[in-house]
């Protein structure tokens, strides 16, 4: 780039000293420097301060005042020479203006400098903004374009280990490299200063491309002698080039595409006619703030019944019935809301829901506890943390009807900081389930580690108990330590008498699954626990 801007510049240089030897010309021929023509030598000094700047602009003013300096008479008829003093005066008059328009222009370049700073590019970060898309001409990459959206996934860890300022060094280290190692000039921003970075280029091999990304992505970054890793995935579509400015809007498919190709551990996703249907789906997401205010979300209650007791626990599981699409189930819209703040005005929601059930049932005489799925988000937003502490210390009733549910893989990733949350909640009063365990990679050891009050067992492991002799094995052996520890056992997705029986035999404190009910409604709920009570 920079070199191309050098060959400008010396192209210009030499164009305008050829000016300048047109105009010694003239005035030589016009009778010498007695004559107005040598005025005309402002003309090349003046374009050249304003085009090449400061150093040009002097050097020029240098070269004209020799032209007409020493060797040009005064009077070409008499030949009378100048005097020194003559033309090297007109040489300095020629080298102050040379160097205030070369001056005026580095100042106007400074401030336009200073003023694109602000406008395009984010606050202290040399990262371009989207306003660079309405000042940046597309026509350059032809009738076809490629929008990529390049997501990093493991910020919030990175910032957590480090801090915001280290994290800001690294976007801008990688946004450097993507610049100067990615070939055909494309133009690459950031919507926020966040995860994601957003890039335009031409029409080109998307394989290639991938190839250069991977090459890019995938090396051992260093900040500060620092080495960080983090994982990424891409989303990319082909869009006609129309030759208008693109907006932000574009962008929503592939970040979409770059969300699909994480979870489904994919390099990337190109969104095509057929996929973007689907894509679009996710944009119903816009629409979960307003659907929690309009009732269009409502719970669901599965029972975990004790194998020994009459106890009666309950787990409420969000459905979402949104007017155009219907009924949306949570794995739906969970794993995208989860990836922004609304998660927090999700579980507030339902923990306000679950409190008013929990004095439902007990007014219609069902002392029954009730537990929410919470995620990891939740557990280090202090905004939360806050908020649920305080309608679970208002709610009326002992909190010990209350119970989180954190899923195994979430309490595993910040292992040191989602214990100190644990402690804090357990002290509120509440109870705690680690969901999903053995769903996840950590061994039994992880079990000594945590301080909660209840184990569920994956539907992974359910599934094969009654075929499998070693996953009953692991089962057996996962309910036996953890009763050793002080936890109690819930076993999920129970399915069949079988089942059932077998899980009974080895000890597990609680079953749920559609064996002894499946999600329902209240109402329904309190049927089937009078029901139940009364058959006791
Ligand atoms: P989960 O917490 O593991 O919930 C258990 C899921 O298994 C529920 O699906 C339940 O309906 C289903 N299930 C229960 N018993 C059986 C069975 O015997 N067989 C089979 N095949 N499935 C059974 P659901 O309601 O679709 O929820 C799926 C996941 O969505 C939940 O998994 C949970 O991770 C998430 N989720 C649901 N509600 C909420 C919520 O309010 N907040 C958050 N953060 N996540 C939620
Ligand atoms: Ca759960
Ligand atoms: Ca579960």
């Amino acid at each position: 780039m920079n070199s191309k801007i050098n060959s400008k510049k010396i192209i210009i240089m030499v164009l305008l000293t050829l000016f300048s030897v047109a105009i010694t010309a003239l005035v030589y021929l016009t009778g010498g420097v007695k004559y107005v023509y040598a005025h005309l030598m402002y003309i090349p000094i003046v374009i050249a301060g304003f085009m090449v700047g400061y150093h040009g602009a002097v050097v020029l003013a240098i070269i004209s005042g020799l032209l007409i300096g020493p060797f040009m008479p005064i009077d070409i008829q008499t030949m009378e020479q100048q005097l020194f003093y003559n033309w090297f005066f007109r040489l300095l008059v020629f080298v102050i203006i040379g160097s205030l328009t070369g001056l005026a222009h580095y100042i106007n370049q400074h401030q336009k400098k200073i003023i694109d700073q602000s406008l395009y590019f984010h606050n202290h970060l040399k990262i371009p903004n989207p306003n660079i898309l309405s000042v940046t001409d597309f026509s350059v990459f032809g009738p076809k374009v490629l929008i990529t959206t390049i997501l990093i996934h493991n910020t919030q860890l990175i910032i957590d280990t480090f801090n915001h300022e280290f994290f800001a060094e690294l976007l801008e280290t990688i946004y450097n490299d993507l610049n100067e190692s990615l070939d055909r000039n494309p133009i690459i921003l950031q919507p926020t200063v966040s995860n994601t970075f957003w890039m335009v280029s031409g029409h080109d091999h998307l394989d290639k491309l991938v190839d250069e990304l991977e090459d890019i992505l995938s090396k051992q970054y260093h900040i500060n002698h620092m080495p960080v890793y983090f994982d990424y995935s891409l989303g990319f579509k082909f869009i006609d080039n129309n030759y208008e400015r693109l907006n932000v809007s574009v962008f929503n498919s592939t970040n979409i595409a770059a969300k699909e190709a994480h979870e489904q551990n994919r390099k990337y996703v190109l969104v095509t006619e057929k996929n973007e249907d689907k894509s679009l789906d996710y944009f119903v997401l816009t629409d979960i703030k307003k659907a929690l205010q309009n009732h269009e979300t409502f719970l669901l209650f599965q029972p975990k019944v004790s194998t020994c007791t009459n106890e009666i626990k309950l787990e409420a599981l969000i459905r979402w019935q949104h007017p155009l699409k219907g009924l949306i189930p949570p794995m739906s819209f969970i794993p995208i809301v989860e990836e922004t703040k609304l998660i927090n005005d999700l579980t507030l929601w339902v923990l306000k829901q679950v409190i008013e059930k929990i004095k439902y049932f007990q007014s219609n005489g069902v002392d029954a506890s009730i537990s929410l799925n919470v995620s990891s988000k939740n557990l280090f937003s202090d905004e939360f943390l806050r908020e649920a502490s305080y309608l679970i210390e208002t709610c009326g009733f002992d909190p010990k009807n209350i119970e989180f549910e954190i899923t195994e893989s979430a309490a595993m990733r910040y292992k040191d900081q989602t214990e100190q949350v644990i402690k804090k909640l357990r002290k509120l009063g509440i109870k705690i389930a680690i969901d999903d365990f053995g769903k996840g990679f950590s061994s039994l050891s992880y079990l000594t580690m945590l301080n909660v009050d209840y184990i569920k067992l994956d539907k992974g492991f359910i599934d094969y108990v009654t075929t499998d002799e070693i996953k009953a094995q692991i089962v057996e052996y996962t309910i036996n330590l953890s009763h050793k520890l002080g936890y109690k056992v819930v076993c999920e997705g129970v399915e069949s008498k079988e089942q059932y029986e077998l899980l009974k035999k080895l000890k597990s404190d609680y079953i749920q699954g559609y064996y002894v009910s499946k999600p329902e409604k209240a109402e329904n709920i309190l049927t089937w626990a009078n029901n139940r009570m009364n058959l006791s």
